[in-house]
């Protein structure tokens, strides 16, 4: 971690005071909502799960709720599942619909940890009107890797834990309960990634003029990855 000098590293039990500290300026430091911004496969809803434990902030990822509505039925998964099914992005119109819903629910009142959302310029625009965004993390992932990573990702549908086939293996225990998600194949990831260079990076140059962006090496283990995101966080 950055804020480790030479001189505090060596024992555990300063190690872990040092990150207690990164901890509570990051809890200090974050007021608003922060956004978790990167290609599909980038680790955003793996790294999600700490950051949650420590704001307790609540995780909106449009993409879950998106595939509720889906198995619910809704007429709005009616509407998002074809988008979904051919790597497109969900209209505007119906994503901010979502979220101006979420946000109106009790635990959002300081602040969410927006996980997939905003993914466009206009929802941007949108979301700076109703919520204030303190930061956002950008999970830097080359394509190459992507692809790799979505085509062996698979997620347990009990606890929502995702896991890879090869990069992060699932206890034997639970391995035959795991599913793959239905856009998690190699012609829709490549529609993924189109629609994220085309439509949803330009965010980044967006939100660094606001003094926003943090940017983090996503191609480390989960653990150095999130190491990095509160070293990162409790900086800005
Ligand atoms: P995700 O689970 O974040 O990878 O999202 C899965 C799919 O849901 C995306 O490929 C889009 O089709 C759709 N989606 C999720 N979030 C958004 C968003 N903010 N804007 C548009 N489409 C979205």
């Amino acid at each position: 971690m950055e804020l480790i000098r030479p001189s505090l590293v060596g024992t555990k039990p300063t190690l872990n005071r040092v990150c207690l500290i990164t901890e509570a300026l990051l809890r200090r430091n974050m007021n608003g909502s922060i956004v978790l911004f990167g290609p599909p496969g980038a680790g955003k809803g793996t790294q999600a799960n700490r950051i949650v434990n420590l704001t307790s902030k609540p995780q909106v990822s449009t993409g879950d709720m998106l595939r509720a509505a889906i198995s619910d039925g809704s007429n709005l998964g009616v509407e998002a599942k074809s988008f979904m099914e051919a790597g497109e992005l969900v209209p505007d119109d119906v994503i901010l619909g979502l979220i101006s819903e979420r946000l109106k629910m009790e635990d959002a009142k300081d602040g969410v940890l927006f996980d997939g959302f905003p993914r466009t310029i206009a929802q941007a625009e949108e979301l700076d009107k109703i919520a204030i965004v303190s930061a956002v993390v950008s999970i830097e992932v080359p394509d190459d890797s992507i692809v790799t990573r979505i085509v062996g990702r698979r997620m347990d549908p009990e606890t929502g834990e995702i896991f890879h086939v090869n990069f992060n293996p699932a206890p034997e225990t639970i391995i035959h309960r795991l599913i793959q998600r239905k856009d998690d194949n190699e012609i829709t990831v490549r529609n993924r990634l189109k629609a994220y260079h085309e439509q949803t990076s330009p965010l980044a140059l967006w939100y660094e003029e606001k003094g926003i962006l943090v940017k983090v090496n996503g191609e480390q283990s989960i653990e150095e990855v999130g190491d990095e995101i509160i070293s990162k966080l409790s900086e800005l």
